[in-house]
């Protein structure tokens, strides 16, 4: 059976915030391991106090709580979106207790880490390429300004012939302990700055940071076929990692320019292709340009209506890291003629008056059959 929260950390049910911090403060320092070692009924009743504050801080847990009991929190009551739910395991003392004593420790959460050695940050680098380069794929050769680990101390820092000492404060952990009330509190080393190391005599080159800012050429291949959007990651080429730490990794963002004549759909590519009246009514024959360097015929039949789509198979874009190609998709506009002469305008009303219902079956009847449709005069 547990023991209800609010008796866990002696308080009544209408305990406001300040209230459960005092008490759970007060709990704390006389049930903490490291004021308790060894003592296991210490440890589950400091666990046990953690949890009821953790849960009782949080107002939308502290209303679950109230209505449901503990069922609130057991499994399938808020389901996993009450992440960070149930008993404050090892992991989550830390953070309440920062929380609480965090003002005392003079700072938030520090990142820990051995002998200072810190990855190297990632870069970005966005690169744009034409479509005619997403199609053939390209070898791109750029430019990264970066990080390096220093060469001339190999990036440890110090002037070479010197050594990185010890740091005295810390013999070498990078972290110091110093009392705070009953608690003996955990902090980066001030004079290190957690590194573990001083340098008495600094590299020349980085100044005893180990690494510098350098260009770097890289060569990138992009393949075939390669998307619009498309992230590519170029592990450890990244900044160089802190005092011997690993180096972060390099992302390109690729982006695809819109091009002139092509829109893309995936694999598939679409051409708008005006063509004249007579062109669409008589029939006849263009070439279009295509990215793999040829041109298509592409024969247009007599009577074409606008909107009449064409497909040249296998002349759209490869497809990525496959042997499949898309298709291009060729749409046919028809474009009026404009700012006609006296003699056209006498010949299309000839034409005009020449003209049938097969000549336009789909214009000819549509008023008459919106006119049934609708039943209007
Ligand atoms: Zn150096
Ligand atoms: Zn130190």
């Amino acid at each position: 059976m547990k023991r209800d929260l609010y008796e866990t950390l002696g308080v009544g049910k209408t305990a406001d915030e300040k209230e459960l911090k005092g008490a759970f403060r007060k709990l704390a320092m006389k049930y903490h391991p490291d004021k308790n070692p060894g003592d296991a009924e210490a440890e589950k009743t400091f666990k046990d106090i953690s949890h009821a504050y953790e849960t009782l801080k949080d107002p939308q847990k502290r209303a679950a709580y109230d209505r449901y009991g503990h069922a609130a929190f057991e499994n399938g009551g808020m389901g996993a979106g009450g992440a960070g739910f149930g008993s404050a395991g090892a992991g989550g003392f830390s953070d309440i207790f920062e929380d609480i004593f965090g003002e005392m420790m003079g700072g938030g959460r520090q990142r820990r880490s051995s002998g200072g050695r810190e990855r190297g940050a990632d870069l970005r680098y966005n690169m744009e390429i034409s479509l005619e380069e997403a199609y053939s794929g390209k070898t791109a050769q750029i430019r990264v300004p970066t990080s390096i680990t220093c060469d001339v101390c190999t990036g440890s820092g110090a002037k070479p012939g010197t050594k990185p000492q010890t740091c005295a404060t810390c013999q070498g952990s990078g972290r110091v302990r110093a009392a705070q009330g009953f608690f003996s509190i955990e902090r980066t080393c001030p004079t290190c700055h957690g590194r573990g190391q001083t340098i008495t005599d600094p590299c020349a080159k980085c100044h005893g940071q180990g690494r510098v800012t350098e260009e770097r050429s890289l060569s990138v291949n992009i393949p075939a076929g390669i998307e619009d959007g498309t992230r590519i990651r170029l592990s450890g080429e990244g900044e160089a990692g802190l005092r011997g730490g690993p180096a972060g990794d390099l992302y390109i963002f690729l982006s695809v320019k819109p091009h002139e004549f092509y829109q893309r759909d995936g694999a598939d590519l679409y051409c708008s292709v005006p063509i004249s009246m007579t062109t669409a009514a008589l029939g006849g024959k263009f070439d279009v340009a295509t990215l793999d360097g040829t041109k298509s015929r592409v024969s247009v039949p007599e009577g074409t209506q606008a909107g009449k789509q064409f497909r040249l198979k296998g002349k759209g874009m490869p497809v990525l890291r496959s042997s499949q190609v898309g298709d291009l998709y060729i749409q046919i506009q028809i474009e009026t003629p404009q700012k006609l002469t006296k003699r056209q305008r006498e010949l299309l009303r000839e034409f005009e008056e020449l003209s049938s219902k097969d000549n336009n079956p789909e214009s000819a009847g549509f008023f008459s059959r919106m006119k049934d449709f609708f039943d209007i005069e």
